[in-house]
């Protein structure tokens, strides 16, 4: 039996320091904010290379709290991937703005610049980059067209903790990057977690007050804000497994450079990654025309997989108002019914991968 990914095996391995740091944090007396948290927000901003980190409670709220930090709202077009994780689209949508989705190019899984160029309008206010499964965007020219259109960016990092653009890592490109420490990212928590990162210190104070009901002083509103902090136990955990960040993605690396060097079977396409990308390998995705008889082949042989994701947001009962009905973004469709990511996972042993290989190079149409 391959884990997909092994939650369990990762908090082994730093069990000690983790337990320690959990203690730290309980005995501490801080259980809102507090030196974890600071602490935790200092090291992410310097290892993000940006002035400002904001812990918040999970993704989603970094994605919705970035886009509220801009004014972004009612009648607004916001230009995001049409192939991502759901909640891009939904932090455009719990603004009130418009999500406006462009395809990858073929062969990629990021966002077309070209089609960012042909969707801009006179309401767009927001490009919106995820860097999916770990590849990161093309950074340099999406920050180039949002200068030239006076548009903001905000980044979906989500998937891509230490993946860089031509040396630089993520984290300041854009205007506002959002972060998810969610357990199964490549820096995870032991439970929800998240942040922006920003080089610039009014968004940094917004989001931080519109994280904390509105308020800088308390009991003083400035705004209808929400509440969504980072807890100190989840920071003083984040502190721990952030020293270990990068170690982890190389060992990923290797499992990617291994699926990369001995896959050989024409059934399956494998990731393409521009030259000036560092990925972090959140995801190792192949794509198949026979996906179901490869999901078939795989549970038979105990090796996990999933699927990343299998409804694009268009075709969600969630978004039926767009009214963007099956056929009209037909990349995000196609790459729906034919992506398979395959194990991978700082705790697994890429000379365990031999079986798996196998296994895959000998699947075939029949
Ligand atoms: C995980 C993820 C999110 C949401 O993060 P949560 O912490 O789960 O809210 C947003 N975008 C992408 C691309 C993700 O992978």
């Amino acid at each position: 039996m391959i884990p997909f990914l092994d939650l369990k095996a990762a908090y082994d391995e730093l069990a000690d320091e983790l337990d320690h740091a959990v203690l730290r944090a309980s005995r501490s007396g801080w259980y809102i904010g507090g030196p974890e948290v600071e602490a935790f927000e200092n090291d992410y901003a310097e290892y993000t290379d940006s002035k400002y980190c904001v812990g918040v409670g999970n993704g989603l709220d970094a994605l919705t709290l970035a886009l509220r930090a801009l004014d972004v709202g009612a009648g607004d077009e916001v230009i995001v991937p049409s192939h991502t994780f759901i909640a891009t689209w939904l932090a455009v949508s719990a603004v009130g703005a418009i999500p406006v989705p462009v395809e990858p190019p073929s062969g990629s899984y990021n966002i077309d610049v070209e089609g960012i160029k042909k969707a801009i309008t006179g309401k767009t206010k927001v490009i919106m980059p995820v860097h999916l499964y770990g590849i990161p965007a093309d950074m340099d020219a999406i920050c180039a067209l949002a200068k030239q259109h006076k548009l903001y960016v905000v980044e979906d990092a989500a998937q891509a903790h230490g993946s860089k653009v031509r040396g630089k890592p993520i984290g300041s490109h854009g205007d506002v990057v959002a972060w998810s420490f969610y357990p199964g990212k490549n820096l995870g928590a032991l439970g929800d977690g998240g942040a922006i990162t920003t080089n610039d210190e009014a968004i940094a104070k917004r989001v931080r007050m519109l994280g904390n009901y509105g308020s800088e002083v308390k009991y003083h509103n400035l705004e209808q804000g929400v509440n969504s902090r980072l807890d100190p136990i989840q920071a003083a955990v984040l502190a721990v497994k952030l020293k270990y960040l990068d170690a982890w993605n190389e060992r990923r690396r290797v499992i990617a450079d291994t699926y990369n060097d001995q896959l050989n079977n024409s059934n399956l396409t494998l990731p393409r990654v521009p030259e000036w990308a560092e990925p972090v390998w959140h995801l190792y995705v192949v794509r198949s025309r026979q996906r179901e008889t490869l999901q078939k082949t795989l549970t038979a042989s105990g090796i996990g997989h999933l699927i990343h994701y299998p409804i694009p947001p268009h075709l969600q009962k969630a978004y039926q108002k767009l009214g963007l009905k099956q056929g009209s973004l037909p990349v995000a469709e196609q790459y729906a019914n034919e992506v398979l990511s395959l194990p991978m996972g700082p705790q697994l042993d890429a000379n365990l991968l031999q079986p798996v290989l196998e296994i895959l190079n000998r699947f075939n149409l029949g």
